[in-house]
């Protein structure tokens, strides 16, 4: 058995909030759920219960969309560009600012480790913020040389506008959960829009923590409102309440497409983040000093539970042997532990239930006939943790290279000197299309490599190329729309066209 290690203590802000009785956020004021309903929230690290949340369902999720609709009516829709701005710049600040807790609170939460949970805290959440910070001043529209019935130059003039698209229903998991939240946030207070977000039942917290920084930023109330609860009672009424103008869902493929159908009834804009089972694909003159680091890191980042995990290793035969033993040796050393101890560099699963699903498709790999390399197995401690685990030998048509774990289970298939076609073939033989990395020294065969590859992202001699202005998001079924970027505020816009005449 692993010894459980001293952890540091919590700051004080942490506990101090751990220690809340956590409501829904609703105009700017905290609300109990209206069945008076609680759920249990625990660290994935231990198994404990660190907190309760209010289990919000359709009548709150109401309320919620009536306050947002209010306040998209009302005071925010004064609000001026360059002041969007200022509140999206103090948002960033803020979260700088109360870094450590919400550091603490990703972890307990949701299970990061701890170099992790302070990259994405102090670097990845406020840069975002920033950058969307500059974009409520360039929102243009254009003008356009029309003749609108004839009508000659100097008689007419035409116009668009870039209006905001209304009150958007935001729905996330629990995996990265403060970015995940902040990828709705920032484009929907760049643009104007109002927000109703659902977080995931397994990992809430920071949504509740970030709701109240967006008020200490100066967002009026009634702008960012925060029904927890469960996915088939909250999330469900707010993907068909008539008074939400679009969806914007980060989660599985399967939900995505209920949401799809809830969706219909007024026939909501939608945007969809689904799921990844991402090649990585290793040519023999690529630089295995680097390979075999980044293919680890792609597939055991965040425990594997990451969207656009390279979780199909494609490694030509003359490099196959010496790129499977190098992952191998990286992910038996690689250390367990709760994110709160520093030294951690591999923590848990979300929960047991979600363990147990990926100890199904490890089982499954071994059954079809998969090489297991190294780990499979749930060491004896507390908490959901798993070892990084590696199959050789995998085929197309396995479970476990067809489908997406959502864990730490990478997949190795190996290639000989088949056309480059057949390489993108089979690295294209998924229903997923998030994203996927290309190794090689040949800059030849990159490109035709990232021609060839159906996804909305493909890096070479890197994996997961991530960067607040980089469009990121899904092909075939893994989603539809962007993140990230400029285009990542056109789901929130809507173009109005103008013709005056005199
Ligand atoms: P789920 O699809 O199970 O849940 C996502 C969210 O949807 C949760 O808030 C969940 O609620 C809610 N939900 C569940 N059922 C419904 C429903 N019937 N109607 C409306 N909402 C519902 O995904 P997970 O939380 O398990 O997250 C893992 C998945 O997310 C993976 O497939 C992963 O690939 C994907 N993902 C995609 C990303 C991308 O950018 N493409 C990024 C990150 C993750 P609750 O859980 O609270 O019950």
């Amino acid at each position: 058995m692993n010894a459980v290690p001293k952890l540091p203590a919590l700051a004080a802000a942490t506990n101090a909030f751990l220690a809340r009785k956590h409501q829904l956020f609703i105009d700017g004021k905290w609300l109990a759920a209206v069945d008076g309903r609680r759920f249990d929230v625990f660290d994935p690290a231990t198994g404990e219960t660190i907190a309760t949340a209010a289990a919000g369902e359709a009548a709150d999720i109401d309320a919620a969309v009536r306050a947002a609709r209010a306040a998209f009516e009302g005071p925010w829709s004064k609000f001026t560009a360059a002041e969007r701005s200022r509140v999206l710049w103090k948002l960033a600040d803020l979260v700088e600012q109360n870094a450590q807790e919400l550091i603490e609170l990703e972890i307990v939460d949701s299970g990061l480790p701890m170099a992790l949970a302070q990259y994405v805290v102090r670097g990845v959440v406020p840069e975002f913020f920033r950058y969307y910070a500059g974009w409520p001043t360039k929102i243009e529209g254009a003008t356009i040389p029309a003749a609108p019935q004839g009508k000659r130059p100097g008689d007419a003039i035409t116009f668009t506008l870039r209006e905001p698209l209304g009150v958007v229903g935001a729905i996330t998991p629990w995996n990265s959960p403060l970015p995940m939240v902040m990828l709705k946030l920032g484009p929907a207070l760049a643009t104007g829009c109002t927000l109703v977000l659902k977080p995931a039942e397994l990992a809430p917290l920071t949504a509740l923590r970030i709701a109240e920084l967006c008020s200490e930023a100066g967002v009026p109330p009634g702008v960012v409102n925060v029904v927890t609860g469960f996915g088939e009672a909250a999330g469900a009424a707010l993907a068909a309440h008539p008074g939400v103008d679009k969806i914007a869902f980060t989660g599985s493929t399967e939900v995505g497409r209920l949401i799809v159908k809830a969706a219909a009834g007024n026939l909501k804009k939608v945007t969809l983040e689904l799921g990844g089972k991402s090649p990585i694909v290793v040519f023999p003159d690529a630089d295995l000093e680097q390979v075999i680091p980044a293919a680890a890191r792609a597939c055991y980042f965040l425990q594997g539970q990451n969207c656009m995990a390279g979780t199909r290793l494609f490694v030509h035969d003359e490099v196959h042997d010496k790129v499977v033993e190098g992952i191998a040796q990286i992910a038996r050393a690689m250390k367990l532990g709760p994110g709160l101890d520093p030294s951690s560099e591999f923590g848990p699963l979300i929960s047991a239930e979600h363990r147990q699903r990926v100890m199904r498709f490890v089982d499954a790999g071994k059954r079809e006939g998969g090489e297991l390399v190294c780990g499979g197995t749930a060491p004896s401690r507390p908490g959901y943790f798993l070892q990084p685990t590696l199959f050789a030998r995998m085929k197309n048509d396995m479970t476990p290279v067809r489908e997406e774990i959502f864990g730490p289970v990478l997949c190795v298939q190996s290639f000989g000197d088949a056309d480059l076609a057949q390489v993108a073939r089979d690295a294209n033989s998924t229903i997923y299309g998030l994203s996927g990395s290309v190794w090689t020294r040949d800059i030849g065969k990159a490109m035709q490599m990232v021609h060839r590859i159906d996804s909305g992202q493909v890096a070479v001699n890197m994996h997961a190329a991530i960067d607040a202005a980089v469009p990121f998001g899904g092909n075939k079924q893994s989603g539809w729309g962007r993140e990230f970027g400029k285009e990542g505020l056109e789901p929130y816009l809507k173009t109005k066209a103008v013709t005056v005449t005199w």
